[in-house]
């Protein structure tokens, strides 16, 4: 079959196949430096492999105590080279990248210890975490306290404000990376260098840590390596490259690391107990996958931006600007836009396809919200996924796609649903037209 048969049966229409591509056609640039950057992210993995001459003993699987387990040790000194940092911690017993967060601010936060947010409010879990909504074992309860710089309207850091927030109490400063689910935009590796230097010159023994989610490969350079004392994040997010089932890891300085490790596990264990399980080699196989599934996920991201600037939304970032994480929205200002996007998104999986998802009360969120989602690995957001709270501006965030293709097949299915519900309409495809409510 040809490849625009193989198309038109799976359902997407001449008219929307030819509006794809097009817009891809005018992306090439950037997709070449996108593939550019995972050839030197690809190299780094490798380098960093053998450098820990790393071997098939490694992907032995260990139990019970996990004494002397040389694939997870292993494991843990190939994250440590990939991230210029001194230790990590890289374990499928951090549960999420919300787990290895609490851990590795709990590890390092004392009583009497404030904890300071450069970049406004943090992202949604970590509400409970610092104790913003008060949770049973927040860091509030431990008698943590918290405090906030908020960004500048267009964005940026308040370098100001941040000043006058750092305190004597001032122990530790948490930089989200990436948006998250805000409108704001993601910081570069280099602009988070610029405010831990900041905070360093007027403090220079606060913890700086980066929330490292969806970060991960996205450029050469990672937090650590411009300053950052430690860099967190999640399995099954970038770094576990679509193959890791489970975990989270903390990367940095060894004494950071060290603290965190003795709050996972207990004073006086740390690092020395954990069993691998057998999942030693989905997590070095997927650290080496890596860098190209996230090139397929940002050519996914710059296609579902290209295609949506095009038809008159707002899109964050735009398909031309500079990416530092994975995430894409799309503003619709129309419900109906919302849950047609998440339904084409769930429509091209290869898990779950037949099933339609809804808006739903979610726990934790304050309005209605439409996931989609057709995972090998349960929430697994290095897959391709979108969610979308129904509420204004009705903005979807998706992220994700283990391969371009898919990536590529789920953006042009949920153009293909939106033009199905009447709300885009591609019949002159050089004016096409989107029905705002
Ligand atoms: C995903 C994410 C987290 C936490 O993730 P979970 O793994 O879902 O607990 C934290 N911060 C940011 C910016 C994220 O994107």
């Amino acid at each position: 079959m040809e490849l625009n048969a193989m198309y038109t049966s799976l359902g997407i229409s001449p008219q929307v196949l030819k509006f794809g591509e097009e817009i891809e056609e005018s992306l090439k640039d950037r997709f070449q430096a996108i593939d550019l950057r995972a050839e030197y992210n690809q190299l780094k993995v490798i380098k960093a492999m053998q450098k820990n001459r790393v071997s098939d003993i490694h992907f032995a699987a260990t139990t019970g105590y996990g004494y002397n387990d040389l694939g997870r040790d292993t494991l843990e000194q190939v994250y440590a080279s990939v991230f210029e940092a001194e230790s990590a911690l890289v374990r499928p017993q951090l549960m999420s990248g919300t787990h290895a967060l609490h851990i590795a601010l709990s590890g390092n936060l004392r009583p009497g210890d404030e904890l300071l947010s450069p970049n406004g409010k943090p992202y949604d879990t970590l509400e409970e975490v610092i104790g913003i909504r008060q949770s049973p074992g927040s860091l509030k309860e431990y008698g943590v306290t918290y405090r906030q710089a908020d960004l500048l309207p267009d964005g940026s850091f308040d370098f100001a404000a941040i000043a006058k927030a750092i305190n004597e109490k001032t122990k530790l400063m948490t930089i989200q990376r990436s948006k998250g689910y805000a409108s704001r935009p993601t910081f570069s590796v280099k602009q988070i260098g610029e405010v831990i230097a900041f905070a360093k010159k007027i403090k220079p023994d606060i913890i700086c840590m980066v929330d490292n989610c969806y970060g991960e490969f996205v450029e050469e350079t990672e937090p650590t390596q411009a300053g950052a004392d430690m860099a967190v994040g999640s399995l099954i997010k970038n770094p576990g490259g679509g193959l890791a089932p489970t975990g989270g890891y903390i990367v940095g300085r060894k004494d950071c690391i060290d603290r965190a490790a003795f709050r996972l596990s207990a004073p006086g264990l740390g690092k020395e107990v954990g069993a691998s399980l057998g999942l030693n080699q989905s997590f070095y196989q997927g650290l080496f996958l890596s860098p190209v599934v996230v090139a397929g996920a940002l050519k996914g991201a710059v296609f579902a931006a290209g295609i949506y600037e095009k038809l008159g939304f707002d899109v964050i970032p735009g398909s031309g600007e500079e990416r530092h994480d994975i995430i894409q929205s799309i503003e619709f200002k129309n419900p109906k836009a919302v849950i047609a996007f998440c339904q084409g998104i769930q429509a091209a999986a290869p898990v779950d396809s037949f099933v339609t998802p809804e808006p739903w009360d979610m726990p934790g969120y304050d309005a209605p919200v439409i996931m989609a989602a057709g995972a090998f690995v349960q929430g697994s957001s290095i897959e391709l996924s979108a969610d979308g709270p129904m509420k204004p501006p009705y903005a979807v965030y998706f992220q994700g796609g283990l391969t371009w293709y898919h990536a590529k097949l789920g953006i042009l299915m949920s153009l293909q649903k939106l033009c199905d519900a009447g709300i885009c309409t591609l019949k002159n495809q050089s004016k096409p037209v989107c029905r705002r409510q």
